[in-house]
């Protein structure tokens, strides 16, 4: 297991589809625990395989914010939401590969989702609150899509600008 560096946009990789995964395979559940560890190492809630770099359908979450809590690690592979609620949720979101950066998105709140687990079976579970929000986010990144991508024109410029500005500081070292 070993943790992975998470890309910081702008990054041509962000913005890029990801493929299907075809099967479950061992190189498949290394990047699940990759991604797990540099999950929680971050730390954040979730983690999609576009934001290490690796073009694949997979992303990882774990939304339980209590940290006595017992952890519940989650990971999907080729997500799909199957149903949506009408209602919506306003979360004040933040990204991994958008550092200290945050901003209201408004999201179905209630969300099902089906996906391919490690064990190589569908499975479909319910979302609402945080995790609905996390697991809607994470499948935007699947899809070449960021949280500042719902924001305004002019929010997500400043973002963008500050991110620069931090890649240029974090280059010179
Ligand atoms: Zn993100």
């Amino acid at each position: 297991m070993s943790l992975r560096p998470i890309l910081i946009h702008p990054d041509p990789r962000l913005k890029k589809v990801a493929e299907p995964v075809a099967r479950v395979t061992p190189e498949i559940e290394a990047l699940a625990d990759d991604m797990l560890a540099t999950m929680y190492d971050a730390p954040g809630i979730g983690l999609a395989a576009p934001q290490i770099g690796v073009l694949k359908r997979i992303f990882v979450m774990d939304a339980t914010r209590d940290p006595e809590a017992e952890r519940q690690p989650l990971v999907l592979i080729n997500p799909e939401i199957s149903w949506s609620s009408e209602d919506l949720n306003t979360y004040d979101e933040g990204c991994l590969s958008i550092p200290d950066q945050y901003g209201d998105v408004t999201r179905p709140a209630q969300v099902r989702m089906q996906w391919l687990g490690l064990d190589g079976k569908t499975h479909e579970r319910d979302f609402d609150e945080l995790w609905a929000t996390c697991a809607q986010h994470e499948l935007d990144h699947l899809n070449g899509i960021l949280f500042i991508d719902h924001m305004s024109a002019i929010k997500r410029q400043m973002i963008t600008r500050k991110m620069v500005k931090l890649k240029r500081e974090r280059a010179r070292g």
